[in-house]
Parts: structure tokens; sequence; C-alpha cells
């Protein structure tokens, strides 16, 4: 039925990768592509090993426009997957205009220089893919992504309004290293550093970061120290979901992992300003990226589980009601079946959803999209089906899990 160019061969892009081979009916030709071929390679191998499948690889710099569009020629997909790093969003949109052809990211656009993100130039795009009768489909990893699929299905089957949500983000994995990040350490560093935000009556409330926290009892984890971030799913659902009255966002930290955070801010590792040194200029947090152990090598060595849902408050019926919609993924289970940790396996097999929604025309309009514009059904059912199981509990109104 499809062809599709995945680019980026770092942990989610292996997860897309082995997805999209699991699933021949839908994506019948897959070529990967990414700045360092040897990786894509390595990718294509364990495939050939593991699924009996073979996929194409190739090599493209996805900051040049004009490369992304003669690969985009060459491979002449239906849809471009981008996995690479949030700094190539508005690149490779540019080229998939070019050649009118359907894309579909899981980060929103932030550029190198200032750790801000927002879907302000993406949404810009709307019209231009309009026009070219296109469509891009924004954030389809778990958060943003199922996170956003899931406030869809609370709306679309539990309430008439919904209030309040707070979406939670548990990893509780154990990689055994003193301090390593899950994915890419630049982009996740960057994201705790920055102030934290939440909205409540149309306004936007900004943190320090870290500022506040709280103790969540996670089912089927127990009880974690969250803290409040801001997260990009927050802006869409407050532009998408009416009648809202607050949007919080919480993830996990273990107290080891925030001091060594601090000790690094302190001395200044964490920088993303060029510093002088030799005279070269080198960017403190790129050199700490190189130091860290790489994500995609921490599959093998990370045990436990991670628990990412939502928390839904409102009305139904006149009614109030609560309810938390969440998923449980497993390390090693993730490990055994593509060589990933959940942090990857849960972004990339959303990715692959996503992109399967687009081929078979189940979710497909031109411009530029929310996952939470669509309807939620048949992509909550193809989670079951594809390894990120998910439950609905029903909480009493005033029940909170929030541990004093
Ligand atoms: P990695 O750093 O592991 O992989 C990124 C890949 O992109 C690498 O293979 C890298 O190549 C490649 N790349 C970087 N720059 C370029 C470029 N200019 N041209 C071509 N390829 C390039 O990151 P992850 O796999 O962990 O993350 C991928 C994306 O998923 C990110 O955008 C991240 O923000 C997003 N994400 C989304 C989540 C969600 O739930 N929505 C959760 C986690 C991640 P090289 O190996 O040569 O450096």
């Amino acid at each position: 039925m499809g062809k599709v160019l995945i680019i980026g061969a770092g942990g989610v892009g292996r997860v897309v990768a082995h997805k999209c081979a699991l699933n021949p009916d839908t994506f019948q030709h897959i070529t990967l592509a990414s700045r360092t071929l040897s990786k894509c390679e390595e990718i294509r191998n364990e495939i050939k090993d593991k699924w009996n499948r073979e996929i194409d690889v190739a090599r493209v710099d996805a900051d040049n426009v004009n490369e992304l569009i003669d690969l985009i020629h060459l491979v002449k997909p239906d849809l471009v997957i981008n996995v690479a790093l949030p700094y190539q969003d508005l690149t490779i949109m540019e080229a998939c205009m070019e050649t009118k052809v359907d894309y579909l990211d899981t980060a929103n656009y932030e550029h190198p220089d200032t750790a801000k993100f927002e879907y302000k130039q993406q949404w810009a795009l709307d019209e231009p893919f309009k026009e070219r009768g296109i469509m891009g489909l924004l954030g389809s990893g778990f958060d943003p992504g199922v996170t956003n699929v899931f406030v869809a299905y609370a709306q679309k089957h539990y309430f008439d309004i919904i209030e309040y949500i707070d979406i939670l983000d548990c990893n509780a994995g154990d990689h055994g290293y003193p301090f390593a990040t899950n994915f890419n350490p630049e982009i996740n560093i960057r994201e705790v550093n920055s102030k934290g935000r939440y909205w409540e009556n149309g306004k936007w409330i900004e943190t320090e970061p870290m500022e506040i926290k709280m103790v969540w009892n996670y089912p089927e984890i127990g009880p974690k120290d969250s803290y409040l971030l801001y997260h990009e799913e927050e802006e869409s659902l407050v532009k998408h979901i009416k009648g809202l009255k607050r949007i919080r966002f919480w993830m996990t930290f273990s107290e080891s992992y925030l001091t060594h955070l601090r000790v690094l801010d302190n001395v200044g590792m964490t920088r993303i300003d060029p510093i002088e040194v030799d005279g070269c200029k080198v960017v403190p947090l790129h050199v700490l990226k190189a130091l860290l152990p790489d994500p995609a090598s921490l599959g093998a060595r990370t045990k436990g589980k991670t628990n990412i849902g939502v928390v839904c408050e409102g009305i139904k019926d006149g009614k109030r009601r609560k309810i938390y919609i969440y998923n449980i993924c497993d390390h090693q289970e993730a490990y055994k079946e593509v060589y990933s940790q959940c942090v990857s396996y849960t972004t990339g097999v959303p990715a692959m959803i996503g992109a399967k929604m687009m081929l078979e025309r189940k979710w497909y309009q031109p411009g530029v999209w929310n996952m939470e514009q669509f309807d939620p059904d048949p992509f909550m059912e193809e989670l079951n089906r594809q390894g990120l199981p998910w439950h609905v509990l029903e909480m009493e109104p005033n029940e909170t899990r929030e541990v004093e």
C-alpha cells in the first residue's frame, strides 16, 4: 500500500523502522536515511536478521533542503517520517512541500540556538500544505502524540466538557549508570532546564525549572517524585479542547539525576552558546552529549517500566467525572522485540501508527494537523495491537493519586 522514507536512525528511528517492517501490508517499501549511513546499515541488518525483510538505506543531511529534495525524488515515498531532531522539522517540511509528499514528525520545531519550542512556524504551513494537497501530522510520538489521542478519546467517550488535564510521564527504568539520558541528551537537557509552564483560566503561568513538585502514585509502579514541566502538547490541547480550565504536565526525575544536572549546570556544562577552548569554538552541551552514554546503548541494560497517561476531569450528563488513561511499557520486553528501551519504543510505535493512519486514509486531510484533531478510535485500536496497550481507570471525582 505505501512507501515511506524514514529520516533519522537514532533510538526512535530504529523502532519506527522495525515496526514498519512488521506491518508489511501497510509499509510495502521502507527507506531509512540519516546523517550517518552506518547507523542505517546496522538497523537494516537487524531487520533482515530478525524479520527477514529488506529495507533500503541512504545518507542525507536533513539540514540541507536540496539534499532532501534529491533523496525524495529518488525514493518517491508516499510519506516522509521525520524522526531526526526537532531542528530539522522546517527543512524537511519545506522539502515535502517542494515535492508534494506527506509529512509526519514526533516533536515540534526548535531552533538550535534557543531552547524554545512552539508550533507557530509549523502551524503557519497549514495553508501552504493545503494548497499543495498534502498532509502534515505533527507530534505523533507518545507525549506529544498518544497523550493527545488519550485526551481526544476521553472527550469522545467520557465527557461533554473536559475542564482539567494532568499529563503524567513516569520512567521507572534503571540503566545502572549514575547519569544518562534516555533520549537525545541535548534535547532532553534543554527541555529539563527550561522554565516550567502550565495553563490556567486562559493564561500561561511560568515557573522556575523544577519549582513545582508532587508525589504521584503511578499504577503498577508506585509513588514517584514528579515535577511540573512545560510540554508541547499543552499548546495544541489548549487550542483544541473547548472548555478547558487547566492543563499541566508532570515528569518523574530521580534525586540522583537532578543532583547531577544541578552540578553540570553550575559548572556551565549544559550551556548551549559556543565558548572558546584552545582557539576552537565548542558548545558545552555538545561536549557533554559526546561524553554521556548513547541513549541507543541503554536498551540492553535498562530494567523496569514506564507509565505515561492523562487524568481528565470534567462533566458528563451534568455530573462530575474523572478518568485516568495510561499505558505501561516494560523496558526489557521492548528490547526483546526491537532492541530499544521504552522511551524510544513508546515514541517509535505511535510514529508508525500515525503513518499507518495516513497511508490507510483513516486519518487524511490536506493541511497541518495535531493528533487530537482526528478520530481517536482507530489509533487506540492500533495501540492495543502494536504493543502499547492502554487502560482506563474511572476515579471518583474527588479522588487523587497524589501522595501527601
Ligand atoms: P537520537 O539522537 O537518538 O537520533 C536522532 C537521529 O537523527 C540520529 O540518527 C542523527 O544522526 C539523526 N540526525 C540528526 N541531525 C541530522 C541531520 N541534520 N540530517 C540527518 N539526520 C540527522 O534521537 P531520538 O531517536 O531519541 O529522537 C528522535 C526524535 O524523536 C527527536 O526529534 C526527539 O525530540 C523525538 N522524541 C519524541 C518523543 C515523543 O514522545 N513525542 C519522545 C522522545 C523523542 P547521527 O547519528 O549522525 O547524529
